[in-house]
């Protein structure tokens, strides 16, 4: 009796909605996508990558631009150590150094500051194209990408002077990011006693942006506009020269 009471009880409406629910999944899961709709779909996820992606675009290169000058600070304190070892003079552009003796054999700026066991690294910036592409230019010869730089040694006032002689260090570039057309396999630095055109095409103007990083003598690193750097081209607004060391030598 039990039995047939269960039986004919009415079902419970529980289990008639979740029925319904079920079936009308059914007929959902049966209608297909139109291609309206895909459109639709493929159109938003295009808006969202045009957005997102410039915002990508743009941290990548404020990363290389900190990476930057991170490195040239480095840099900039392997100079102070070896300006520190060698009683105050800065390392040569590319050459030997006048005071040691004996003298070694010849070296680039650089290798004056690897001497301070300043990591190779910090020779290079990420948004150097060369850096990117490790350097490989196709030419076998003594050199590998290790012993290339992405930066510019300003040997217009410092050879053979020394740095305390300088009046206003915070004024006074001393590395400046090298130019793409620059040569990677030999010293990068531009020379003593040469006027603004001469050597201003061995710097990279815009390596980060509109900008590029410079190096100062009192170790601080700023991202500048080039003609910035060289103001009206007069010695007295020039960063790249200092005229208490060269005098007038600027046409
Ligand atoms: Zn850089």
């Amino acid at each position: 009796m039990f039995k047939h009471i269960f039986l004919s009880l009415p079902p419970s409406p529980d289990k008639s909605r979740a029925a319904s629910g079920i079936s009308r999944l059914s007929r959902i899961s049966e209608k297909h996508f139109t291609l309206i709709e895909l459109l639709v779909v493929i159109a938003i996820i295009a808006i969202l990558a045009g957005l997102l992606l410039p915002a990508l675009s743009s941290a990548k290169k404020q990363a290389q631009k900190i990476k930057c000058t991170g490195n040239m600070k480095q840099c900039g304190l392997a100079i102070n150590f070896y300006t520190d070892d060698w009683k105050g003079y800065f390392p040569p552009v590319h050459g030997v150094n006048p005071y040691s003796s004996p003298a070694p054999a010849t070296k680039e700026w650089w290798q004056y500051l690897d001497d301070q066991n300043m990591k190779r690294e910090y020779l290079l910036c990420p948004a150097d194209p060369a850096v990117q592409e490790g350097f490989d230019d196709g030419i076998v010869d003594a050199y590998d990408w290790s012993t290339r730089e992405s930066y510019n040694w300003n040997g217009m006032y410092s050879f053979g002077q020394k740095k305390d002689f300088l009046k206003d260090s915070s004024k006074r570039l001393i590395v400046s990011e090298r130019a793409d057309s620059g040569d990677v396999l030999n010293h990068q630095g531009y020379p003593a006693f040469k006027a603004v055109g001469v050597w201003e095409g061995k710097i990279k103007k815009d390596r980060h942006s509109k900008l590029s990083n410079y190096l100062f003598v009192d170790g601080h690193v700023e991202s500048l506009n080039f003609e910035s750097t060289v103001g009206d081209r007069s010695e007295s607004r020039n960063m790249h020269f200092a005229s208490e060391y060269l005098g007038s030598y600027l046409p």
